[in-house]
């Protein structure tokens, strides 16, 4: 989550009426920062991975795997430390010495861990990834009970489902009101409960999140979900389930928390300035579809094989405040805009940067924007697109006000606008530095399902860093392709093996006018293509590939020998999930749940299947369990 202020939350009746107040301001903090910030150059190219885990309780004696609220006790015991070592370190003025820091996450029982501080911007750094993370691991290791422990997939298999929770608790809570989730699975701190609140309470009804469910040979046609307590009346919305909200062939899920509580990989990088800010978030959009795809660990929702691998789409419905006129669903009276996408999802505007490959074409979505913001930008000589990004963003009301902060000192604050800013949850964010600080602008890239394993979380970062760092270097490389074509790859990227079976939207001819290498053609047509994930990453006879770009890029600086041999396993690794030699989580845990002796082959994933599912993830976590079918290690030479 972005910032996390202290104090008293407004509930939904007062904060509506704040919000015109904080998008005010919040315009004024990103002009501030523009002004002051806009001409920054040469920033160093930092960068910083988030791992987002899950704390498990695991109950042997009696075969279940359950989530742990002990995460938020955990983490206090964390951020103890880090406060301790911040504090030392400012006394002493000697340097901190942190290995990690600690940050909550939305689930109680989910820990955020990152770098202690940001990776240095060399290529060699790019082998201390994994081991930093290993690190992580062993930091909560320490402090966690002898039948507990931290497994990072997407999506909990069985939250929400039978009794996932412990301590348990009934799904009975005044903020969710799920028939499945308590709000005892919600962070505790009053932003989170505030933020599922205030999404219901806009929206008019709870989130409705159905995903599609996998028809395994004995499941039910149509499949009507038996678990489903469609006649409980706790609260009005209880009624929405059996009135159409629950889908027939679908898992049914009523709560931010099943969005919220999935986890991931994200991966922030600093650029050298503001136009190279600008050039990685366009291009690193147009590849999140793919690699999101190579990343999939997400195939069971609340107890149930899904027909998906991803947890996108339940992220994008789980946080879905827009109301009925916003959706399209009634003429607007009330409401300012019809807006048809949630706030999670994939952008819907390029920044365009001084590259000279943005044309107004790829932006060939019709852009709902505040016009009254954009009109104050632009007479604040913000240029079209960045007015258009921001006026974009701010579309979208404030959902977590608190009243403490409310007055700010707009050229040293940004909290309003990181209210804004930080609630527009998309596949890549442009980060603007934080006021007065020594941080630069930045784009962080979100599609990435977490990994089960420290090399396979390393080897994404390291591969996402380097395009990154390619794309940097070789100016002429161009992967524009319409936004409305991103949304379609997001959707397919989403569908079951959709890395060996989708094929995906990508521009042709990347490599521009023959500058890059002798590769490129001189054709610079905007031809769109769609191809398979294994002929974007590696390439064809008509395609250049992902992973020849990276080598490209690393043939062109000096690597060391043993540096570029732990690289090259990382792409080695990413070359393997494209081709389809080693699978995704999400196919391995599928597998695993078909091929269990519990199993009936009706999509069911009981508490035994989930037990034995978790403990075998957790040993392979752990690297006690080798499973060289999913990390590659032993199968390609790694
Ligand atoms: P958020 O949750 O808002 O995305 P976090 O602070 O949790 O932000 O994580 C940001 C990531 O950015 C971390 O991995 C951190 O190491 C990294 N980071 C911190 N400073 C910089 C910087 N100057 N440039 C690039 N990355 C940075
Ligand atoms: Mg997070
Ligand atoms: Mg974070
Ligand atoms: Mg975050
Ligand atoms: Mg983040």
């Amino acid at each position: 989550m972005g910032l996390l202020s202290l104090g008293t939350p407004l509930p939904w009746d007062q904060a509506k009426l704040l919000a015109r107040e904080v998008r005010k301001h919040g315009i004024e903090q990103f002009l501030h920062i523009w002004r002051n910030m806009k001409d920054r150059q040469k920033d160093r190219l930092l960068w910083g991975d988030e791992i987002e885990y899950m704390l498990i309780s695991l109950d042997h004696k009696n075969r279940r795997a359950r989530l742990s609220q002990r995460g938020h006790e955990l983490l206090s015991q964390l951020q103890i430390e880090e406060n301790e070592k911040l504090d030392h370190a400012s006394r002493t003025g000697e340097k901190p010495e942190l290995e990690a820091l600690w940050r909550p996450e939305f689930g109680r029982y989910m820990i955020e861990g990152t770098p202690g501080q940001p990776y240095n911007s060399t290529v060699a750094e790019l082998t201390n990834v994994e081991a930093n993370m290993k690190k992580r691991r062993d930091i909560v290791t320490r402090l966690m009970k002898d039948n507990e422990t931290i497994l990072a997939v997407g999506s909990y298999p069985e939250l929400g489902s039978g009794d996932f929770l412990e301590p348990p608790h009934k799904a009975n809570g005044e903020f969710s009101r799920s028939l499945f989730l308590p709000d005892e699975v919600i962070n505790p701190h009053p932003r989170f409960r505030t933020l599922a609140g205030n999404i219901r309470e806009r929206r008019g009804s709870k989130v409705t999140i159905n995903m599609p469910i996998f028809h395994d040979a004995n499941t039910p046609r149509p499949f009507i979900d038996p678990t489903i307590p469609y006649e409980r009346n706790l609260f009005p919305g209880d009624k929405e389930a059996r009135e159409g909200a629950a889908l027939p062939d679908h898992i049914y899920m009523d709560a931010m928390g099943f969005g919220m509580g999935c986890c991931c990989l994200q991966i922030t990088l600093q650029a050298p300035n503001v136009n190279q800010a600008r050039r990685l978030y366009d291009q690193l959009a147009t590849v999140g579809a793919v690699m999101m795809s190579l990343s999939a660990s997400s195939p069971i929702f609340r107890g149930y094989l899904a027909d998906v691998d991803c947890r996108w789409n339940v992220i994008s419905a789980a946080v879905d405040d827009r109301t009925p006129e916003e959706r399209g669903l009634r003429p607007l009276s009330k409401d300012r805009f019809a807006i048809p996408k949630s706030r999670y999802g994939t952008i819907d505007t390029f920044l365009g940067s001084d590259d000279g490959h943005f044309k107004p074409e790829y932006n060939d979505l019709p852009l709902v924007y505040d016009k009254e913001i954009y009109q104050h930008l632009v007479s604040n000589d913000i240029d079209d697109l960045m007015a258009k990004h921001i006026s974009h963003l701010f579309i979208r009301d404030p959902l977590v006000i608190f009243e403490e902060l409310l007055d700010q000192d707009d050229s040293v604050s940004a909290d309003h606008f990181e209210n804004i800013q930080s609630t527009n949850w998309q596949n890549v964010r442009f980060k603007p530095p934080p006021p007065n600080s020594p941080i630069g602008w930045r784009v962080e890239f979100r599609p990435l399902e977490v990994q089960v394993t420290e090399f396979e979380n390393a080897a994404f970062s390291v591969f996402t860093v380097l395009l990154a760092r390619a794309l940097l270097a070789f100016g002429d490389i161009n992967m524009y392709i319409p936004v409305t074509k991103m949304d379609i790859n997001m959707q397919r990227a989403h569908s079951r093996d959709a890395v060996l079976s989708e094929r995906f939207y990508f521009r042709r001819n990347v490599l521009g006018d023959g500058k890059v290498s002798e590769m490129a053609t001189d054709d610079d047509s905007d031809e769109v293509v769609e191809m398979s994930a294994n002929e974007i990453i590696n390439g064809s006879l008509d395609f250049v590939g992902l992973v020849p770009i990276v080598q490209m890029y690393l043939d062109s600086i000096e690597v060391e020998d043993s540096v570029r041999a732990k690289i090259d396993a990382y792409i080695d690794f990413v070359r393997g999930r494209a081709d389809g030699s080693i699978v995704t989580a999400a196919a391995w845990m599928r597998s695993f749940v078909r091929n269990h002796p519990a199993y009936k082959f009706d999509s069911v994933v009981s508490s035994e299947i989930n037990y034995d599912l978790v403990v075998a993830l957790d040993e392979i976590g752990q690297g006690k369990r080798d499973a060289p079918e999913l990390t590659g290690i032993g199968v390609s030479g790694l």
